[in-house]
This record gives structure tokens, C-alpha cells and sequence, in this order.
């Protein structure tokens, strides 16, 4: 079912953005200075809307929470100095005032509001006549009805420039991700909202610097509308989410590797291919961790037999294991040859760690 909401393109002052559009500046604001030497290179790089958290939530208290209203008035030393659109989030009425009073040019509400339809609706019902663009982030749990409902109830009180934000789901279990990207979800929004756009928040999902390019590179490949991407003029020194950070010249490094390509290829066919992939990174991801732990159990063996004096290799021990390991795998439909060798290598790889463990002082 597609969801019926009106939409405008996203545009400032009749100037449309064109796509992708790239967002970009700090998880939070935490100085004037800061945030203009971030601003300025950014400016200088063709980034056209800048992005700080004024209020920050944290997942536990005593974390830096935000400088508060005073940041507001930077941000607008940003957009007088750079001609920089100037972006933040809003969780709660109180917030939209004061941006709107600041003239902050783009709000967007974030994943933990998201969840929660009183405080949505509480937004929703204190932009009503506002004419501003609103970017909602996906709620922190995979549940893109609760998404969708977000959008609808900020869709309902008049506001027709929006766009929806990625930025990956929460999850109990470790995973190579912060955020677990689940791009089935957006993949899913987009079939019921076709003409929202959708800005990835690599950041977010990621955690960390090191895979920002490969989730960049996803969401263009998914032809999703634009990225944003925290950036710090010195990202080791933040104040919140240093480790996603990237600079300026990191985040220039980014985009300029970005592969755009021809979304005229039949769209489906790519959506449907994304959301198998998905599954297949999924549980790639889930045989890394498996085969960590695995790893783990090893060295603590290793640490017994040492202990004890035994030595690493039980021949016994090995050739029960393969020939069994050989008769699981086969009834599962996995050949024998492909046992063989995948089980030679993990039993390789245990060894190595157990003797690691073994030699150690
Ligand atoms: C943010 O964008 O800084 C932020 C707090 O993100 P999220 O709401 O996605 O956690
Ligand atoms: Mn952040």
C-alpha cells in the first residue's frame, strides 16, 4: 500500500537541492570556533547544509549533553560568515522555538523522538503554519510503520518539505555496526513512499570511521538522496561520537571516491537485489562473530592445556570432529569437499590461537 502524504521537493528560498545532497558538521556544536573552522572548510569544499547538535541525547547521564541555546547563536555566525544552511535536531517543543526563533533553516527530529508518537505529535502540532523542511531519522527499533507514522503526523500538520533519515537500528547483539544499517527498512519506505527522499546517516550507523565510504557508497548504489556525515575540524577531541568523526579533508576523500551511477536501471530489480544482500551481510556478520567466539573457546582450552601440560594437537580429537562435523554438513546440503576445507582452516585457525596462547609469557 502506498502511503498517501503530499510532498514538495526539498528546497531553500526557491532553491531546489539537487541531489545527492550532502549534510555535513559536528555531532554536536561545542565552540564558535569549532564550529566555524569546520563550516569554513566545508564551505570551501561545496557542501551546501550544515549540520550540529545544540541538545544532545545521550544515552546516559554525565555525557555531554549539548551547549543549549547559546550554540543556536553560532550557528547563526555560521550562516552569516559561510552562506552555509544551517541544520539541527529538535526533541521537544521548547527546541522548535528556539530554532525556529534562531532562524535555524532545516530541523530534523532524531532516532529516540522518532519512537515516541506523543512527542512527535507534540513537534508535529507546534509546526503547524511553519513552513520548514523536516527531516525525520528512523526510530532506533526496525519498525518502519512507526516510521512512516512520524512522518505522516509531521505531513499532517502542513509540513510538505521532507525528507527521511537512515541512520540504522539498534541491537542487542555485538555487531561490526553501532547501527545495524537493515536496509530492508528504508528499502521498504521507499516502496511506500516513493517520493520521499532519503538521506543515509553513515555516522550513525557506522560507529566508527572505517566503513563511512562503503555505507556512502550503498546508499548511492540504492539511489537514496543524499548523505550526511558527521564532520569535526578535530574529530579526536569531540565531545560526543568522537570515533565516527571524520574531517573535513576525510569526508572530501569520502565523496570524492563515491561511484554515481545510472539510476534508470530497473529499479526493483536493484531494490530486491539490496535487501538479499542485506540478508547475506547479516549473517556473514553473524558467522564473523560466531567464528570469534569460537576463537575465544579455543584460547581458553589453550590455557588449559598449558596449565596442564597436554599437548595442542589430539588426533583423535580432530578426526572425530571433521568426520562429524562432515556428516552435518552434508545433510544440510553442503558438499563434502567444501566441509573439508572449511573445517581444515577454522580447526588451522584454532590451533594458531591456542598456540599464541600457549607461548605466551
Ligand atoms: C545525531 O544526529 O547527532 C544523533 C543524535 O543521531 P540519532 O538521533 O540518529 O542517534
Ligand atoms: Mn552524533
Amino acid at each position: 500500500m502506498v502511503i498517501d502524504v503530499e510532498l514538495e521537493p526539498l528546497s531553500i528560498e526557491g532553491n531546489l537541492f539537487t541531489k545527492p545532497i550532502f549534510m555535513a558538521g559536528p555531532c554536536s556544536a561545542e565552540s564558535e570556533e569549532q564550529l566555524l573552522c569546520t563550516a569554513v572548510s566545508l564551505a570551501e569544499m561545496g557542501i551546501k547544509i550544515f549540520r550540529a547538535g545544540i541538545w544532545k541525547p545521550r544515552t546516559r547521564p554525565n555525557a555531554f549533553e549539548g551547549v543549549g541555546s547559546v550554540g543556536l547563536q553560532w550557528l547563526q555566525t555560521v550562516k552569516k560568515e559561510t552562506g552555509l544552511l544551517i541544520a539541527t535536531e529538535v526533541a521537544n517543543v521548547k527546541h522548535v522555538y528556539e530554532a525556529l526563533k534562531y532562524g535555524i533553516d532545516i530541523i530534523w527530529i532524531g532516532a529516540r523522538t522518532s519512537a515516541n508518537p506523543f512527542a512527535v505529535q507534540d513537534i508535529a502540532d507546534s509546526l503547524r503554519g511553519v513552513n520548514i523542511p523536516v527531516m525525520v531519522k528512523n526510530p532506533i527499533n526496525p519498525d518502519v510503520d512507526l516510521w512512516i507514522g512520524a512522518i505522516e503526523r509531521i505531513n499532517n500538520a502542513g509540513i510538505k518539505r521532507m525528507a527521511a533519515i537512515h541512520r540504522g537500528f539498534s541491537s542487542y547483539d555485538k555487531t561490526l555496526y553501532r547501527n545495524i544499517p537493515q536496509w530492508q527498512v528504508p528499502i521498504e519506505l521507499r516502496r511506500r513512499i516513493p517520493e520521499m527522499p532519503i538521506i543515509t546517516d553513515p555516522s550513525h550507523i557506522c560507529g566508527n570511521r572505517e566503513f563511512l565510504y562503503d555505507i556512502s557508497q550503498k546508499a548511492m548504489d540504492l539511489n537514496f538522496d543524499g548523505l550526511i556525515i558527521e564532520t569535526h575540524c578535530n574529530p579526536d577531541k569531540a565531545l560526543s561520537d568522537a570515533a565516527q568523526q571524520v574531517t573535513p579533508d576525510g569526508l572530501k576523500a569520502i565523496i570524492d571516491k563515491l561511484i554515481l551511477r545510472d539510476p534508470e536501471v530497473n529499479e526493483e530489480l536493484m531494490l530486491t537485489m539490496a535487501a538479499l544482500r542485506d540478508e547475506i551481510d547479516k549473517l556473514d556478520d553473524r558467522i564473523i562473530n560466531l567464528l570469534e567466539e569460537r576463537m575465544h573457546v579455543s584460547e581458553r582450552i589453550g590455557n588449559y592445556k598449558k596449565e596442564n601440560n597436554i599437548t595442542i594437537l589430539q588426533t583423535k580429537r580432530w578426526d572425530d570432529m571433521l568426520k562429524n562435523r562432515l556428516r552435518l554438513g552434508t545433510r544440510k546440503g553442503l558438499s563434502e569437499e567444501f566441509m573439508i576445507k572449511l573445517f581444515r582452516s577454522i580447526h588451522q585457525e584454532s590451533i594458531n590461537h591456542q598456540t599464541s596462547v600457549m607461548n605466551k609469557e
